[in-house]
């Protein structure tokens, strides 16, 4: 087993859109081909991309984490029964890094960490979903996962119709659950901003025929505690799917606070990448095992290496993955949805081209979406995104 070459690239993911926190007028995102020879003569290419939100880390790659996975030889890359051992070489990236500070670092190794398990997967013969399901559920896989249309966001000029129109395409294309973006009325007071954002959840509403469970709200981490609690009061009785990320991903002891007052369900964890982050929010964020939504995204937080370093650590404490629908809508988690039985993912029917979205010619039915028979993530098969990759 040896790692034949590596190569990396930047792509735009701009667009016009902003939620309340930032805009997407400059997002990038860092490509990387791993391509693997097994020693049996099968040579294979495992491609991995950050999802959204954070940008592309040429310079980390380049300088730290290509040359280390580069280095790796075949004791630290074969394991014991011949597969590819995404593991060792996830421990060799990360040697001679300090504990802490998780960030652009765990963006680099995540890109990495996905393209290692597209090509185990692709080495095995098997769709990344199988192996999983293979290696960690005993082979048992969920049928379907169930996937929310991610959208509702700020753009110049959008106004509380274009924005229904919006949500009646993505039901139009088989979601049943839609979210949309709230709190980023530039400028206004809370209470000013509030009355706004009520006007555009309920005609939202309107169009689920009333139905709370159908709609979620994103506030992208801007509220303090104050207006954190003056949305949860007003939005309470609509009973919605989720509130999320209300507060500051990393202000624990106030999460816990909102918990107290806000009894219908919270959802965050889409900026916490690590796993000691997110078993901090499980000690101290004050969430409930039996209703909340924990939001990881195992693309941005240095892999599914880590990632099932957090799954073990939420079953310690008392959590379901059935709790857990990652943020970024990539074809990535969706695999790991369907492998290790989580809740659902993510989806943007309409942003973050050609990232965001599922392999071409495989339709959302009533919120589910099947996942295609293909050996590795199934890039191949997503005819957007593959004419990027492919270039690599
Ligand atoms: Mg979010």
């Amino acid at each position: 087993m040896r790692i034949a070459s590596i190569r990396q690239g930047v792509v735009p993911i701009s667009s016009a859109i902003a939620n309340a926190y930032i805009d997407f007028s400059k997002m990038t995102a860092s490509v990387v081909a791993v391509t693997v020879e097994d020693g049996a003569g099968r040579r294979v290419t495992g491609y991995g991309f950050n999802s959204n939100g954070r940008y592309a880390q040429p310079g980390l790659l380049a300088e730290r984490f290509i040359p280390r996975l580069e280095a790796c030889d075949e004791t630290v890359l074969a394991a014991a029964d011949g597969t590819l051992n995404v593991h060792g070489a996830w421990a060799a990236m990360m040697r001679n890094e300090k504990p802490g500070g998780h960030g652009d670092r765990s963006v680099a190794v995540g890109v990495l960490d996905m393209a290692l398990w597209d090509a185990a997967a692709k080495l095995e013969g098997k769709p990344l979903w199988r192996l999983l399901a293979d290696r960690y559920r005993g082979g048992e896989a969920d049928e379907a996962a169930w996937v929310y249309a991610a959208g509702g966001y700020y753009y110049p000029g959008k106004d509380v119709e274009a924005l229904v129109e919006e949500m009646k395409r993505y039901l139009g294309l088989g979601y049943t659950t839609v979210k949309m973006k709230i709190g980023g009325a530039p400028g206004t007071a809370i209470r000013d901003a509030l009355k706004e954002d009520l006007a555009r959840i309920e005609a939202v509403l309107k169009l689920l025929g009333g139905d709370g469970s159908r709609l979620a709200v994103d506030v992208n981490g801007r509220f303090g505690l104050h207006a954190a609690l003056a949305y949860g009061a007003a939005l309470a009785p609509f009973n919605l799917r989720w509130y999320e990320e209300p507060l500051d991903p990393l202000d624990f002891a106030t999460h816990a606070t909102l918990a107290e007052h806000y009894a219908p369900p919270l959802a965050t964890g889409e900026n916490l990448f690590s796993m000691l982050d997110a078993r901090n929010l499980i000690r101290h964020g004050g969430l409930r095992p039996d209703r909340d939504i924990l939001q990881f995204d195992p693309a941005l937080s240095y892999g599914l290496v880590e990632y099932l370093r957090t799954l073990e650590m939420l079953q310690a404490h008392g959590w379901s993955p059935r709790r857990c629908v990652p943020h970024g809508g990539h074809q990535f988690a969706l695999n790991i949805a369907v492998g290790l039985g989580l809740g659902g993912n993510e989806s943007y029917p309409e942003v973050f081209a050609p990232f965001g979205g599922f392999a071409t010619d495989t339709p959302v039915v009533e919120g589910r979406i099947r996942m295609p028979d293909l050996p590795g993530i199934g890039f191949e098969a997503k005819n957007d995104l593959w004419a990027v990759l492919k270039d690599l």
